[in-house]
């Protein structure tokens, strides 16, 4: 018979990081880059000190467990004390995507009923917009301290000042809801995922391990993944879990500002969309600087074109191609080589870390065809992408019904998963071009694409054919002094794909249409008129 273990159980609680943190780093450091340019720098003494603050702020105004107390915010270290405050008391954390449609911003504040916004100065016109319209929300409070009286009441310095000394974290069930965050909605409304403190802190061990994001009490982390979208993939937890340095990019995201910040801060250990980076690595090339601290990237939430991997590498910085989504908080998998790809020649090293990698402990995937039906992990079959584990999503916030299939999560991708367990994303299900009876992976025809040094950024979709039912179009925005013709872009193509899934059509465009997370938004391309003729 069974026996149970003799072990302690402690909940998993995201307190019980901040209390290690305090225990085992209380020096350590976290800097924020503020808007004029210069660093706000304080010890996490000073941080746990102000979090508890907060807290006790947060009872005074009547806020309570399972209450729901929004941000519109960019990375700060106010952003990172109300991400724990707010968990510490039992409530919960909704980051909102400022750069969202205000109409999608207004239904997910009200779908959520929050009860308090947080928001940064930025956001002020927004916030006056939403104010009459969002009738949950008892407090809007502008992350300012030195407000003028008027804004008494109304801006954050007014929720510190309070007496810690006899306030000690609530103890409660580890599956408590601690964070929310919607999907941005490309296919009909936002939907919120809602994180329990178990999933956030099971998450925040997996994605620290050395297989994963490899964090340590060494690294000097910046998340340049906003704190708006998915909790900047658990860094704000991962960090303080493993004790480093925490350096946070505030408003702006300018290639130039950040390389700047990476070299003043002494950043080991970055993380951000390859949209970000290539503004970084643009800027890093044009006047050929060098990483002086800078060792590893995680490139994600989007495919990451293997010329990015190499340019990185050039520069002595290690990339980590990770896949995740809102659903998945987000980290499934992870890019690392294998002590067998140490004898591969450069461009295999290549295609093994640009494929999106292999699964972290504690999140599973299997392949499935069109009826459902289990595909092998050969490195070939493609199939749609399951995934199950301690993080990934039961329901939607609010929904009765399950987000799951048999216990299993569809994550709308469609890809090959290799006996190494190495995932390689194809497209999302809804982005794959089907060819006379063919699978042609728009991120493949991308990743050529992006290898052409006058492209700026490529994008490839499916139009409808009569004789084919579909063939592949190849969007591209050119670099603005370069001069670039069709015909040279799709010599890139010869010999490297099969015929049949070389673009018929080249557009060329001004600018490419982005999502609110930084992503390209192909179903505004799909709605630009096409050139009759293939080029
Ligand atoms: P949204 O893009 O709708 O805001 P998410 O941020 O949750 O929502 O995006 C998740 C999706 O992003 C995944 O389902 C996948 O299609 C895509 N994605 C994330 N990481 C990668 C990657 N490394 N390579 C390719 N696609 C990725």
């Amino acid at each position: 018979m069974v026996q149970p273990g003799n072990m302690m159980r402690m909940p998993l609680l995201i307190n019980s990081i901040l209390t290690h943190a305090l225990e085992s780093s209380a020096d350590q450091e976290i800097v924020t880059a503020l808007d004029d340019g210069s660093l706000h720098t304080y010890t996490y003494r000073e941080f746990g000190r102000r979090v508890k603050d907060l807290a006790v702020g947060m009872g005074h105004r009547g806020l309570l467990p399972g209450h729901r107390v929004a941000t519109l915010a960019w990375n700060t270290y106010r952003h990172l004390e109300i991400y724990y405050a707010t968990a510490g008391i039992g409530a919960i954390c909704h980051t909102v995507n400022p750069r969202l449609s205000r109409e999608q911003i207004e239904f997910i504040i009200n779908d959520a009923q929050d009860v308090v916004v947080f928001y940064d100065g930025h956001f002020a016109e927004l916030v006056e917009q939403l104010e009459p319209r969002c009738p949950s929300v008892a407090h809007w409070v502008l992350l300012n301290e030195d407000a003028d009286q008027d804004h008494a009441g109304m801006h954050y310095g007014a929720w510190l000042g309070n007496d810690v000394r006899n306030f000690e974290w609530l103890e409660f069930d580890e599956d408590t809801a601690c964070g929310l965050c919607y999907t941005s909605g490309t296919t009909g409304a936002p939907k919120g995922t809602q994180y329990s403190h178990r999933s956030t802190v099971l998450h925040a061990y997996a994605s620290s391990h050395p297989n994963a994001l490899a964090i340590s009490c060494s690294d000097a982390v910046m998340p340049l993944v906003p704190m708006f979208h998915v909790n900047a993939w658990g860094l704000p937890y991962s960090s303080l879990m493993s004790g480093a340095k925490i350096v946070l990019p505030g408003s702006n995201m300018q290639g130039e500002r950040l390389y700047a910040l990476c070299e003043r801060a002494g950043v080991t250990l970055s993380a951000g969309v390859p949209t970000v980076w290539k503004g970084v690595l643009d800027h890093v090339e044009s006047r050929a600087l060098t990483f002086s601290t800078l060792q590893h990237i995680v490139i994600g939430g989007a495919a990451c074109p293997p010329h990015m991997i190499a340019s990185f590498r050039a520069r002595n910085v290690t990339v980590r191609h990770a896949w995740g989504m809102t659903e998945v908080s987000p980290l499934g998998t992870v890019c690392q080589l294998l002590p067998k790809h140490a004898s591969l020649p450069g461009d295999e090293t290549l295609q093994v870390l640009a494929s999106q990698g292999r699964p972290l402990f504690g999140a599973r995937f299997k392949l499935v065809d069109e009826e459902g039906k289990r595909l092998p992990h050969d490195g070939v079959s493609t199939g749609h992408l399951m995934v199950q584990g301690n993080w990934v999503i039961s329901h939607y916030y609010g929904k009765a019904e399950p987000a799951t299939e048999d216990g299993w999560f569809r994550t709308g991708d469609v890809g090959s998963i290799d006996a190494d367990g190495y995932m390689r994303i194809t497209d999302r299900s809804k982005d794959v071009i089907k060819s006379g009876g063919e699978w042609i992976s728009s991120i493949e025809i991308e990743n050529i694409a992006m290898e052409e040094p006058g492209i700026e950024l490529a994008a490839c979709i499916a139009e409808s054919s009569e004789k084919w039912g579909e063939r592949p179009v190849l969007f591209v925005v050119p670099k603005p002094d370069g001069c670039l013709s069709a015909e040279q872009i799709l010599a890139r193509y010869q010999g490297r794909v099969a015929k049949w899934s070389i673009p018929d059509k080249v557009v060329f465009i001004e600018r490419m249409p982005m999502t609110a997370t930084g992503k390209i938004q192909k179903a505004a391309l799909r709605s630009l008129p096409l050139p009759t003729k293939p080029q």
